[in-house]
């Protein structure tokens, strides 16, 4: 039925018909394919099941030997790091890395490396100071009107510089339904809390019916007016999100999306479909770098990376300073390329594509932004400016 007849139809008081959300047709590239056919009997059909993705998971050293040449020291780093973040990378993730590359930007994000034994001056187990900011287990209550609500200690991958790796891997369990309910009455008492963020680990690691009620909770307490889920699912497991994930969350909106992108590479054909999944249903999508050593820490790198985000309809929301979590230094830039790359946006692209970029403010402060000044000087309202070019410009207060 065309559009047209659509709206004849509703103003004779027809019922219209409700729009399908359909998966769209999946075709594999070689690099998939590769490594499905390391899977005994597995088809497409179980490669594009997520479930199927995350029993599959790449977590020992024989397995990752089959997909990529390691080097000396990454075998050294899959068996001296696994202890302390497990190692988990789902067959579709392994399919971005440069099986010859030992520099290549995904690798470096999810083969373990010893550095990560190393602790380095003022790094930290809990950086950003999350525990003594939370009043339940779960909950972080640091801003006056928002809290962050850690629902799941699962991720599909664990980065190798997570800043919540005191929490985060296969083994813990902390967070149960009774940490839930105790959350819900904190939300619930604090009628200033008007926006929740539901992360983790990644939120969309719990089964759609059990996600669901916790967002229908939080749905139900009436000072909360809008909801955010932070993940990385859309880029290391896009499979997960579903035609049923997302006509559960579109029940549900105001929901709003931080996906935690870290390079180009990232941005597949898959992971558009996800993209377009989501924000066909109306959900507006962020995204969330951090900044790494080596991986997008070249403006170059960082212009693409938010130049495609825009293309699949995810906003550059914030580009973090790599917090300083124990094990961290090889992944750690200074602060200042993280300004120079912002100094590189500004002005030269889109507005659109330029994030913020924050430092969280170690010890609990939250975030801080910094970036370049273009402020040159003020005097009694007498303001010296300089332009993304650096030409300067003068702008007057008006008189008092
Ligand atoms: C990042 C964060 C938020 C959300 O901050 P926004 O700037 O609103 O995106 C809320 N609470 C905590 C503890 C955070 O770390
Ligand atoms: S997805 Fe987020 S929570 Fe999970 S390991 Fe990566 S940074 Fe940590």
């Amino acid at each position: 039925m065309n559009s047209v007849e659509t709206i004849i139809k509703e103003a004779q008081g027809a019922p219209a018909i409700a729009p399908q959300i359909t998966q769209p047709k999946i075709n594999l590239n070689p690099a998939e394919n590769r490594i499905l056919s390391l899977f005994k009997d597995a088809s497409i059909l179980d490669w594009e099941d997520w479930r199927w993705q995350m029993r599959n998971r790449i977590r020992t050293k024989e397995m990752l030997e089959k997909i990529i040449k390691l080097t000396p020291e990454e075998e050294d780093g899959v068996d001296r790091c696994k202890d302390k973040l497990t190692m988990s990378i789902p067959p579709y993730f392994a399919s971005l890395i440069d099986p010859e590359d030992p520099k290549c930007p995904v690798r470096l994000q999810c083969v373990p490396q010893v550095g990560e034994l190393t602790k380095s001056p003022h790094e930290m187990e809990d950086p950003c100071g999350e525990d003594k900011h939370s009043p339940v287990h779960g909950l972080v209550h640091r801003y006056p009107d928002r809290v962050l609500f850690l629902v799941s200690e699962m991720c599909a991958m664990y980065c190798r510089y997570c800043t919540r790796s005191r929490m985060v891997g296969d083994s813990s369990r902390t967070i149960k339904s009774s940490t839930y309910e105790a959350a819900y009455e904190y939300i619930r008492s604090n009628k200033k809390i008007r926006d929740v963020l539901i992360s983790g680990g990644d939120p969309l690691m719990l089964a759609d019916n059990v996600l669901e009620d916790i967002i229908k909770n939080i749905r139900a307490i009436p000072h909360v007016e809008f909801l955010r889920i932070g993940t990385r699912v859309p880029v290391t497991l896009p499979q997960r999100v579903t035609p049923e994930l997302v006509s559960m969350l579109k029940r549900y909106g105001p929901i709003w999306m931080s996906i935690h992108f870290s390079h180009p590479k990232e941005i597949t054909k898959r992971t558009k479909i996800a993209c377009d999944l989501l924000a066909d249903s109306g959900i507006p999508m962020g995204s969330q770098t951090v900044l790494l050593k080596g991986i997008n820490d070249r403006p170059h790198i960082m212009r693409r990376l938010v130049h495609d985000l825009l293309k699949i309809r995810v906003r550059p929301y914030y580009i973090y300073q790599c917090d300083p979590i124990v094990g961290s230094k090889h992944f750690r830039t200074s602060v200042s390329a993280g300004i120079n790359i912002i100094e590189k946006l500004r002005g030269h692209t889109s507005g659109y594509a330029v994030p913020t970029f924050v430092i969280d403010g170690p010890g609990g402060g939250g975030k801080v932004p910094v970036g370049p000044n273009y402020v040159i000087s003020n005097d009694k309202g007498k303001y010296v400016l300089r332009n993304y070019a650096g030409k300067k410009y003068v702008y007057y207060d008006p008189e008092k």
